[in-house]
């Protein structure tokens, strides 16, 4: 079964989750965006083996310590959907914007698609592509734990931006409805920033997305 633990980084607070297969102990890490050292004392204490780094999007604040990460503990960096590469080719340009440390450039080894599959260990993430918030968004569902990491597609009472170039806010609802719903009301989603929620919960009371 898979397992995680999410560590709040950077000044965004933003839910970097470690998720392990409890069979081999095997780890991926979702979004590392920064503060390096707090993820690798997470790795450390749980006594786990980190063997990728999974990006949901490109934005600074998931983004930002990839680069340096997967080449410390060389590690492969999967994802986000080529949607993002002009995000990631941004890197600089955005940490300076947002008051971030300077981010080590990267480009993920594999770009992912919609229905592709990740492995962590014996374990197995579904990858659907999200778009709206930025348009290479993708979030990451493990049909057996019900948990879906979703990035900044949704938050508990709110949705991701699409302010931001390249964002849209139809496809962002069509995204959450046609992609997040499926995966059932009892689905527990681990969002980009702030609490855990159910896609049920959501479509009962997030004023964004209620009934659809
Ligand atoms: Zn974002
Ligand atoms: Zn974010």
């Amino acid at each position: 079964m898979l397992q995680y633990r999410t560590v709040p980084v950077t000044a965004f607070q933003q839910n970097c989750s470690i998720v392990w297969c409890d069979q081999t102990r095997e780890a991926a890490v979702i979004d590392p965006g920064g503060d390096l050292p707090r993820i690798l004392a997470a790795i450390d204490e749980l006594d786990v083996a980190p063997r990728l780094i999974l990006l949901t999007h490109a934005h600074i604040d998931h983004a930002g310590a990839a680069g340096q990460m997967a080449r410390e503990l060389a590690l492969p960096i999967v994802g986000p959907h080529e949607g993002d590469r002009f995000w990631i080719e941004a890197l600089q340009q955005q940490a300076a914007m947002f008051g971030f440390p300077p981010a080590e450039p990267f480009m993920p080894v594999r770009w992912l698609q919609d229905g592709d599959t990740v492995a962590v260990g014996r374990s197995t993430l579904a990858v659907r592509h999200c778009p709206g918030h930025t348009p290479g968004h993708v979030v990451f569902h493990s049909a057996e734990a019900r948990r879906a990491f979703v990035g900044d597609v949704l938050f508990a009472g709110s949705i991701g931006r699409t302010d931001f170039p390249g964002g849209d806010m139809q496809t962002l609802l069509d995204s959450i409805r046609d992609r997040l719903w499926p995966m059932g009301d009892d689905t527990v989603f681990i969002t980009g920033h702030g609490p855990e929620s159910s896609f049920g919960e959501e479509r009962r009371h997030n004023p964004f997305v209620r009934g659809t």
